[in-house]
């Protein structure tokens, strides 16, 4: 598998991709030995709601396994409910412990995950080759708009996407026994194209068994087939939301387009009062998020300075 193979499968029409996700999921199920011995991972977003469509095409009666960390829009909480009343075979999972616990306990996931890890690393193990690499200015340093990190009070993580949400589908696999089928795309980042060519194609099989139909899909095809099938897909989506993922999340929120916390904000305000609330080391992700979104001369939704056009005095 090459980054070329992968761009060709990327530019076929969206009926080579559907054709080619149906026997991905074929091929994967009778390899593992029936319906079984797999499940499909479902968040409730886009992409796992066509994935779920395209593994009910093959099997109506396929398991889907959903994690509810605490941390989801209560419209995608909606959404899984409602799949289920329509006949989709769900489960639903959760982590041991509450968001609030994790962020208190191991820190913020803020900026990014490769990010929040650099600094973990550096704070907690700051006289080793890795952390010298880190605060150095090669390929692998800490940007240095964020290395005020290191000394802040409170603890940066990446560990929140570990115990909410991989944790809980280990176990949940260890129990059963089934493999995921689940629907990821290449697209997504560098990080997911490289997964791709590593595993050399969409069904990996052997100890970590998984299927990832959706590799060589990209956003515009998940929206293409939502359209064309006629899809119900979650409110949130319908108020502006591009991404679901969790509905408190500080990696990625600095960027100048997100909108997440806007829409929090103006949705579910006491959910977001709840998100801000919560702390580490006794300081609280208002604080740290205040933080970082300064860095990019951002600023939380209901701290945005009054301007000519939203003053009433105008
Ligand atoms: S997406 Fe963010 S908030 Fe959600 S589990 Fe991962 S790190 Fe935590």
């Amino acid at each position: 598998m090459t980054t070329d193979i992968l761009k060709e499968r990327q530019a076929w029409t969206l009926a080579q991709k559907v054709d080619h996700a149906l026997a991905t999921i074929d091929v994967f199920i009778s390899r593992m030995g029936g319906i079984d011995k797999v499940y499909c991972s479902f968040s409730g977003g886009k992409d796992s709601t066509v994935l779920l469509h395209l593994c009910r095409v093959l099997y109506p009666d396929i398991l889907a396994v959903f994690c509810s960390t605490g941390n989801e829009y209560p419209e995608i909480i909606q959404f899984v409910r409602e799949q289920a009343k329509k006949g989709a075979n769900i489960q639903v999972i959760r982590p041991e412990i509450t968001p609030r616990q994790v962020w208190a306990k191991y820190g913020f996931p803020l900026v990014g995950k490769e990010t929040a890890q650099k600094v973990h690393k550096v704070r907690f193990n700051p006289n080793t080759v890795t952390a010298s690499i880190i605060m150095g200015t090669g390929f692998f340093c800490l940007a240095k708009k964020w290395r005020y990190l290191l000394t802040e009070p409170y603890e940066t993580s990446s560990q929140c996407c570990d115990i909410l949400k991989k944790r809980p589908f280990h176990k949940f696999e260890k129990i059963t026994g089934r493999s995921p089928i689940i629907g990821v795309m290449a697209d997504e980042s560098d990080l997911r194209k490289g997964q791709y060519i590593k595993a050399g194609g969409c069904n990996v099989f052997g100890e970590k068994a998984a299927s990832r139909p959706l590799s060589i899909w990209t956003e515009a095809d998940v929206w293409q087939y939502i359209e064309e099938q006629r899809l119900d897909i979650a409110e949130i989506y319908h108020k502006g939301a591009a991404r679901t993922g969790c509905m408190g999340c500080g990696f990625g929120a600095q960027f100048a387009d997100d909108r997440r916390f806007s829409i929090l904000l103006d949705n579910h305000p006491k959910a977001y009062d709840m998100v801000m609330n919560y702390t580490n080391n006794g300081v609280t992700f208002r604080e740290a998020l205040r933080k970082a979104l300064a860095v990019n001369g951002r600023y939380l939704p209901d701290e945005e300075p009054k301007n000519l056009f939203t003053s009433p005095s105008c």
